[in-house]
C-alpha cells in the first residue's frame, strides 16, 4: 500500500520504558522498580484530584464541554487573563502540534537549541519544514540570534527550563532576545517546568501575563502533567493573545481531553498546597543527586526542573550504564540518541532516591 511519502522519513516514537516491560524481561518484582524516566511527580495524584475522579466516574457517558469553559475560567483567574487567552490540549504536546501546524509547512523554517524537547523535532518532521539547530546543546541566545538574523525562521522554541538537559536562562536575557526578533517569527516558550524554576531562583520566572502583553508574537506553554502531577490526565494549555489563539483552535478536533481530564486539571489547580509541598522535596531530594556528583567527580547541569543530567567521563558509557540500572530495576532516561553521554534521572521520593543512589554507586564502584 501507498502512504503519504512524508512517511517515509518519520519514525515511531519510544517512549519511556514501562515497569511491565522490567517486570516481564528482566524479573524484578515490581514493588523493586523504581521508574525515573519521564518526569513524572513522584508524590503521585494529590489526594482531592484522585477523589474527584473518583467522583465523576459515573458520568463518563458525557461528552465534556467542548468549551472547557470552567478550566479556562480557572486559568484566566490563576493568571490575570481572559479566557479567550488559552487553548487547551490533550498534554501541551497537542498544542505543540497545533503551533507546527499553523506556522510551518515544507519551505519554512524552525529554530530550536541542539538538544530540546523531542517533540519538537517530531511534529516539525510530519510537516517537511526545515529544522535548524543551535550548535551547543544547552540553550545560547548569542547563537539564537546568529541563526535567526541569518535564517529569518517562522517559528522558534525556546524549552524554558530544558528538557532533556535542566538549564535555564534568565527572564531579562529571553525579553532581550525576543525584542530582537520580527513579528511574524512565533517565539514558544515551552514552560513545562516552570513552577520548579520560579521555586529556585525569581530572576528565572516567566509571567506568561507579561510575556504575551510585551510581545505579539509569543505564546506560553504549560502542563498538568509534571509539577502537578497528571501525566495520565493528558492536559496541557497554550497562552497568548486572542488572534493567535483563535488560529490556533482552527486546528483543534473537537473533544480533545477527557471528560475526566478536565475535572481533575480544575481541581488540580486548587490544591496548590500538593503542589508547592512537591516542588519544596524536589529540591530537598535533588541536592543528594549533586551532593554524590560531586563525591564522585561527575558533572551535572545546574537543574531548574525535576531531573537532573550527569554528563559521564568517557570511561563510563551512558547506554552500558542505564542498561545495568535497567536490569536492576532501575528505569532512567539515556541521553545517548542526542549524541551525549549523559544520564537524566527525575527526582523521586526519599525512598526512591535512596535506592538509585545506592545501585548507582555499586554499579560504578563495581566498574
Ligand atoms: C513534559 C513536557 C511537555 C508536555 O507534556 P504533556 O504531558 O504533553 O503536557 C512539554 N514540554 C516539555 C519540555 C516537557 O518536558
Amino acid at each position: 500500500m501507498e502512504f503519504n511519502k512524508i512517511l517515509d522519513n518519520l519514525k515511531i516514537y519510544e517512549a519511556g520504558k514501562p515497569i511491565e516491560l522490567v517486570v516481564r524481561e528482566f524479573g524484578v518484582a515490581e514493588q523493586d522498580i523504581v521508574k525515573l524516566a519521564s518526569n513524572e511527580n513522584p508524590y503521585g495524584t494529590s489526594p482531592k484530584v484522585a477523589k474527584v475522579i473518583s467522583d465523576y466516574a459515573k458520568n463518563m457517558f458525557m461528552y465534556p464541554d467542548d468549551s472547557f469553559f470552567e478550566l479556562k475560567d480557572a486559568l484566566a483567574s490563576k493568571f490575570s487573563l481572559e479566557s479567550e487567552n488559552f487553548i487547551i490540549g490533550a498534554g501541551s504536546d497537542q498544542v505543540i502540534d497545533f503551533i507546527i501546524k499553523a506556522k510551518l509547512e515544507a519551505g519554512k523554517k524552525v529554530l530550536m537549541a541542539k538538544t530540546t524537547f523531542a517533540m519538537y523535532q517530531i511534529y516539525t518532521n510530519q510537516t517537511g519544514a526545515t529544522i535548524l539547530k543551535t550548535d551547543s546543546d544547552t540553550h545560547n541566545l548569542e547563537q539564537f540570534l546568529e541563526i535567526y538574523e541569518a535564517e529569518k525562521p517562522d517559528l522558534i522554541f525556546l524549552c524554558l527550563p530544558n528538557n532533556p538537559l535542566g538549564e535555564m536562562l534568565d527572564r531579562a536575557d529571553v525579553y532581550d532576545f525576543i525584542k530582537k526578533i520580527d513579528k511574524n517569527t512565533l517565539v514558544v516558550v515551552d514552560g513545562a517546568y516552570q513552577e520548579y524554576a520560579s521555586f529556585k531562583d525569581e530572576k528565572k520566572y516567566i509571567n506568561p501575563k507579561d510575556l504575551i502583553e510585551r510581545f505579539e508574537n509569543t505564546i506560553y506553554l504549560g502542563t498538568f502533567s509534571k509539577a502537578y502531577a497528571l501525566g495520565g490526565m493528558r492536559v496541557g494549555y497554550g497562552i497568548s493573545n486572542k488572534n493567535i489563539i483563535q488560529n490556533l483552535h482552527k486546528l483543534r478536533p473537537p473533544f480533545n481531553i477527557t471528560t475526566l481530564s478536565l475535572k481533575a486539571a480544575i481541581e488540580a489547580l486548587k490544591d496548590e498546597e500538593f503542589v508547592n509541598d512537591s516542588i519544596a522535596k524536589n529540591f530537598e531530594q535533588m541536592a543528594r543527586y549533586e551532593q554524590y556528583a560531586k563525591e564522585n567527580s561527575i558533572e551535572y547541569i545546574d537543574s531548574y526542573t525535576n531531573f537532573i543530567t550527569y554528563i559521564l567521563p568517557e570511561s563510563i558509557d551512558a547506554s552500558e550504564l542505564s542498561d545495568k540500572l535497567l536490569r536492576r530495576g532501575i528505569i532512567i532516561r539515556c541521553l545517548k540518541p542526542y549524541g551525549i553521554n549523559s544520564i537524566r534521572i527525575t527526582i523521586g521520593t526519599k525512598e526512591q532516591n535512596d535506592r538509585v543512589l545506592n545501585i548507582l554507586d555499586e554499579l560504578l564502584k563495581g566498574n
